[in-house]
């Protein structure tokens, strides 16, 4: 018996048996989520993430170093007139024990995936990403062994890179933009035996960003009461609640569920608009016009998301009312300055993303949603680009296959005989 089952929280009903399963077999639209086996959180003696295997949906590891790690701030808190900030930070700083190498918390992510696709999947992960995604997917195939496909703009393709060789990755650059990427890999899933990742639907990729909040209870002893994370499709955020949830409900953690504080990058902010509206659906003309001019006018690109799972049910609408939370809309100006804020006070250098919400963060202790005094845990979700760059080779992957926008059926042939060669 696996440790943990599914559960759907639209029709209540388990689903015993994980077949790498994305929805509801009784046609739900909610994301379905883990029920651990274990109600207590035991951490185990590995390196990185599986420490916290017992609520990954998981049974085997692997030895990686990559993990949350959360301390307790000394200068930004000065800074910013706290008392009680710390800083769960998922990048590369050794000297802080970070060992993600391709900085940022999608490796949180994509290192549960991977194990969780093994062991309950068949078929060849597929992903697309213009960024960070892609970039931690092309690593974790390197050092696990697990083949994935990984779609990307050919625009992104220079920022995927690995630390390691690898002939685990099947690159497939595409002449357009991330939506494109996203149709392509889309089309490509039609074929049996290519598998959709599965985003915020993926169990695995949601319990992983989740460490982050598991590592910094055990790290203060008690919950936060405050939780601060820039958001694109806001999976961090659902992932942080639903966690905070199970702590609860190991009891010795706390009660209350962490509120949550989250940020877009103005001038594309959906989700912020349609919370501040009281709405649990984007409308796109109100929240997203010239969507994408405002996407290209961002200074964290990874934050836009034109389909978040927003209004769906046990998605960010639904965190957000659970947590009495709230959302922020940071100009870039804010955002580079927090960023450089951050840089000088803490020694490390932000991704643009968790400059986002540095300046959310600084504005909510300026404006009062935020006691100085509170505990509150800052997900700095990426950073130690330059500290990586000094110790690890960056072999930039080499794409296998080149394609036009909307021409992604006419390689299935290409990409199931590369899949035949390594899976
Ligand atoms: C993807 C990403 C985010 C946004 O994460 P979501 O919770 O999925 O919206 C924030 N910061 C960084 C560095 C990211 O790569
Ligand atoms: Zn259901």
């Amino acid at each position: 018996m696996r440790p943990y089952t599914l559960r759907c929280p639209d029709c209540g009903q388990k689903i015993e048996e994980d077949r790498y399963t994305l929805a509801c077999p009784h046609g739900c639209s909610a994301l379905i989520r883990a029920v651990y086996r274990k109600r207590t959180l035991d951490l185990r003696n590995e390196p990185g993430i599986f420490r916290f295997a017992d609520w990954l949906p998981v049974e085997g590891t692997i030895a990686s170093p990559a993990g949350p790690v959360t301390f307790r701030s000394e200068a930004l808190s000065r800074d910013l007139g706290m008392k009680n900030l710390w800083i769960g930070f998922s990048g590369y700083w050794p000297e802080r024990g970070a060992r993600i190498v391709t900085c940022s918390f999608k490796e949180l992510e994509a290192l549960p995936t991977a194990v969780r696709m093994r062991e309950t999947g068949s078929g060849t992960l597929v992903v697309a990403s213009a960024g960070n995604t892609g970039r931690a997917f092309c690593q974790t195939a390197a050092v696990t062994g697990v083949p994935v496909v990984v779609v990307a703009p050919s625009a992104a393709a220079k920022r995927l890179w690995t630390t390691e060789e690898t002939e685990n990755v099947c690159l497939i650059t595409v002449d357009g933009d991330y939506s494109d990427a996203i149709a392509a890999a889309n089309e490509l899933c039609t074929s049996p035996g290519l598998v959709p990742e599965g985003g915020a639907k993926n169990v695995a990729r949601r319990d992983g960003m989740g460490t982050v909040m598991l590592d910094a209870a055990v790290a203060i002893g008690r919950m936060p009461e405050h939780y601060v994370q820039a958001v694109g499709s806001g999976t961090g955020g659902i992932a942080a609640w639903e966690a905070s949830m199970r702590l609860i409900g190991d009891g010795r953690y706390g009660g209350v569920l962490p509120r949550l504080h989250l940020a877009q990058n103005a001038p594309f902010v959906p989700m912020v608009g349609a919370w501040q509206a009281g709405r649990r659906e984007i409308v796109p003309e109100i929240d997203m016009p010239d969507a994408g001019a405002s996407i290209a006018a961002v200074y964290s690109d990874v934050l836009t998301n034109r389909n978040p799972p927003y209004g769906v049910r046990g998605g960010v609408f639904d965190a957000l009312s659970a947590t009495r939370g709230a959302m922020y809309a940071v100009k870039n100006r804010e955002a580079r300055e927090a960023g450089k804020q951050f840089a000088e006070a803490e020694e490390i250098d932000p991704d643009p993303a968790a400059a986002v919400a540095v300046a959310a963060l600084a504005r909510a202790v300026e404006t009062g949603a935020i006691d100085p005094d509170a505990a509150v845990l800052l997900n700095v979700t990426g950073g130690g680009y330059l500290r990586a760059a000094e110790d690890h080779d960056q072999i930039v992957v080499e794409p296998a296959l080149r394609i036009a926008t909307g021409a992604a059926a006419g390689i299935v042939p290409d990409v199931l005989s590369w899949v035949k060669r390594h899976a």
